[in-house]
């Protein structure tokens, strides 16, 4: 099974039903430049790969499917991607550099 790394993320803003907005992930770009949206990582973690975002001088961490973004307004977008949190922030995929 094959391994990627996520070193970049796509956002999109959305508005929330209370007139605030969000940015949530859309997709995200490997470290060979492509990118893949929340549901072509979902189908490919489904099929056995695995991912994980790549920092400079940080623990990969592993990226795991949510059903949906969940923030606090309640958006549903969906298929969604998170991190697993640990000793540092910095490779959680929300904080990845924009790409
Ligand atoms: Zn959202």
């Amino acid at each position: 099974m094959g391994t990627y790394y996520v070193t970049k993320v796509r956002k999109q803003a959305v508005a929330n039903k209370d007139g605030t907005s969000h940015e949530h992930i859309i997709g995200v770009v490997t470290n060979l430049g492509r990118f893949y949206t929340n549901k072509e990582v979902v189908d490919s973690i489904d099929t056995g790969h695995a991912w994980y975002t790549e920092v400079d001088k940080e623990p990969r961490a592993k990226i795991k499917k949510l059903s949906s973004c969940s923030n606090r307004s309640g958006c549903l977008h969906s298929p969604y991607l998170t991190t697993n949190p640990d000793h540092t922030t910095r490779n959680n995929l929300e904080n990845l550099p924009r790409g």
